[in-house]
């Protein structure tokens, strides 16, 4: 059975934006020790825009500006969207045609052939890495500024490196400091590479982050927190978070996520706002009280 106060806060929450699913989910928000959150589209706004590109000399760039948009026009990642954007500079994508046999690697990227070469786009696990590269010095100074890095290459061979930067939500800090004055403690949990994950959680004052992660390894992730956490929360908004969103106690979708996110989650937070969480524990422990 659930309580007066319970249902009385579901549906005040309901009001504010907060779609919780069951009235258990809201009475245990108050025993959330710690929260594990996903970087691109949680923390920050899910809305990449292509800032940098340098290409390998002697390669052309309009042709491959060509092949990236005939590539990534099968792709529904928000770095897909982004780089499609930004080719508007060099050509018109809507009179490129994508092509039919695109791969889409999980976590890694996708690829695809033309006459014979092959053609791949995304992280540094997509391609074999050689020590003495001409992109070294820029990669790692790009990783530093908090951006995320796209490989392009043909045939193995690096031809040019895309830089692309998410902005931080506006109410992210501001969640995350409040969190911590809770004593909760926080982890970050991203597909992207290490030194960029590195640099986002040191913006977000985060202490701890998993690089790298593919969707099982977030799963390892929540449940390494719950060795040492009883009551661990996870907050996503991608395809590749619902697995540990099911694994957490209590999982919380952004509004803007994928289909499978929100249905997999308990707490919904229907306007993206992390703040909503926050007001979310406040109520909680107003209703415990009450109860
Ligand atoms: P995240 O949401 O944390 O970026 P994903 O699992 O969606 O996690 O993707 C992991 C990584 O795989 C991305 O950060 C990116 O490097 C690469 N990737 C995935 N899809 C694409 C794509 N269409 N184009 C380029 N890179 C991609
Ligand atoms: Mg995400």
């Amino acid at each position: 059975s659930i309580s007066p106060a319970t249902l009385s806060a579901i549906s005040t929450s309901a009001r504010h934006g907060m779609l919780v699913k069951s009235g258990q989910h809201l009475e245990n928000l108050e025993k959330v020790q710690a929260i594990a959150f996903d970087k691109t589209g949680t923390l920050t706004v899910g809305r990449p825009e292509v800032t940098n590109i340098f290409i390998k000399s002697g390669e052309n760039i309009t042709t491959i500006i060509e092949r990236i948009v005939q590539i990534e026009k099968g792709s529904s990642h928000p770095l897909a969207e982004a780089m499609i954007r930004f080719s508007k500079n060099y050509l018109d994508p809507s009179k490129v045609e994508a092509t039919k046999d695109m791969t889409e690697v999980i976590g890694k990227g996708v690829i695809a052939t033309f006459h014979g070469e092959r053609w791949a786009i995304g992280n540094e696990k997509l391609f074999d890495h050689t020590v003495d590269n001409w992109y070294e010095n820029e990669a790692t100074a790009l990783k530093e500024t908090a951006k995320t890095l796209v490989y392009v290459c043909k045939n193995n061979d690096v031809v040019a490196i895309i830089a692309l930067k998410d902005e931080i939500r506006q109410d992210t800090l501001e969640a995350i400091k409040t969190f911590h004055s809770l004593g909760i403690e926080t982890v970050m949990l991203t597909g992207d590479n290490e030194r960029t994950a590195e640099a986002i959680a040191h913006e977000v004052g985060l202490t701890r982050y998993v690089a790298s992660c593919m969707p099982e390894d977030k799963v390892t992730a929540l449940k390494s927190l719950q060795m040492t956490f009883d009551t661990v929360m996870m907050v996503g908004d991608g395809i590749n978070d619902a697995p540990a969103l099911a694994t957490a106690n209590i999982g919380v979708a952004m509004g803007a996520g994928t289909d499978v996110a929100l249905e997999t989650a308990d707490i919904v937070l229907i306007k993206n706002k992390l703040a909503k969480l926050v007001d979310l524990f406040n109520l909680s422990k107003q209703m415990n009280k009450i109860i």
